[in-house]
């Protein structure tokens, strides 16, 4: 069953995407260090009167890529092409978006590390040159002809950058990461969203939700509506600070911001394999999940709070996860 709590899209999430997502800079929140330096280059690129040079952006699920993407075009004025990684199936689907763009508009890959081979190939001459080699014809009648592209902006998205090649990697000239949230910051996230979707909501109730939305604004937009059902039913429909943590409890999404998932596999690293390490493979089997899942959506939240270690022997539990599970963690040396 669906996580409350995953970073990644469900269906309700799209449905009101349209009315909560950022449209401009000054509405995305968080991120000061990645807003200053794309407003520069942005101003810039506008100057000069060019395309901006192509961005990667690279952060765990939910934490505002594909916005941030959306937001970069509308401040440059220019269209956005969203496409993905696993949907570009063949050289002709990629070169089909890119005969069609306009001069400036920006190009959205999403899960750019799941490009297939061919397909990158294509993209290397088009980012460097704007320009790609076509095959017309098959057989022995078959040649290659070069194309003109207009200059455009091409925006990749991935959840690590490490997943890139290198030569993909290299062709991009900005490259941002973008960070899990602050409290203070998801709260101003809950709050705005909030104001827009017309829900009474107090400074405490936003906080408590932003303290328990691991970093993530998707996941903060989510809780928020969840716990709004949960007072319009059980209290006056006002988020105070007691709506929010018993909606939230109810909802198994402990203070923390841990669900059964998190809690499980910080359980299993501590009572089945002893602490740690153990490697991923071995941890995903006893947990009966996909090791992807855990790498991406559910470890990097758990590792930059200090509650798991990622060693080169494998996975660990940090004494913040034996102390969340009511343990006493082990003396130091037998870490
Ligand atoms: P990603 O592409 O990284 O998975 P999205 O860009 O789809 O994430 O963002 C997920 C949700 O979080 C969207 O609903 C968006 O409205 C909200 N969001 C993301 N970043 C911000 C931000 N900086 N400020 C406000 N809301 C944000």
């Amino acid at each position: 069953e669906a996580r409350i709590i995953t970073p990644q899209a469900q269906l309700e999430d799209e449905a009101l995407e349209a009315s909560i997502r950022p449209r401009r800079l000054a509405e995305y929140l968080g991120q000061a260090a990645v807003r200053e330096q794309l407003a520069i280059y942005i101003e810039a690129a506008k100057r000069r009167g060019g395309a901006l040079d192509h961005v990667l952006i690279f952060g765990p699920p939910g934490l505002g890529k594909t916005t941030l993407s959306q937001v970069i075009a509308n401040e440059l004025g220019v269209n956005l092409r969203a496409t993905s990684g696993p949907v570009l199936e063949r050289a002709g689907d990629l070169a089909a978006l890119l005969t069609n763009l306009e001069p400036h508009d920006v190009l959205f890959v999403d899960e750019i590390h799941r490009l297939s081979p061919l397909v990158e190939e294509v993209l290397y001459p088009a980012m460097e040159d704007f320009q790609i080699d076509i095959m017309i014809g098959e057989g022995p009648a078959a040649r290659s002809i070069k194309l003109d592209l207009p200059p455009f902006t091409l925006i990749g998205a991935t959840t690590r950058a490490g997943l890139l090649t290198a030569p993909l990697r290299d062709r991009f000239g900005i490259v941002q990461r973008l960070e899990f949230y602050s409290v203070e910051e998801l709260a101003a996230i809950v709050r705005r969203s909030a104001r827009i979707l017309g829900i009474a909501c107090a400074a405490e109730g936003a906080e408590e939700i932003a303290r328990r939305s691991r970093g993530t604004p998707r996941i903060a937009n989510r809780l928020l509506r969840r716990v709004r059902d949960y007072a319009e039913v059980r209290a006056d429909g006002r988020i105070d600070l007691a709506a929010a943590r018993a909606a939230m409890d109810m909802l198994k999404v402990d203070a923390e911001g841990f669900d059964e998932l998190d809690r499980r596999l910080l359980a299993t690293i501590v009572e089945t394999f002893d602490g740690g390490p153990v490697g991923v493979e071995s941890l995903a089997a006893a947990l009966s999940e996909d090791r992807g899942t855990l790498e991406d959506v559910v470890e990097p939240y758990l590792i930059q709070q200090g509650f798991l270690i990622r060693t080169a022997r494998g996975r660990m539990a940090a004494p913040r996860a034996w102390r969340h599970l009511g343990r006493v963690p082990p003396p130091r040396q037998a870490l």
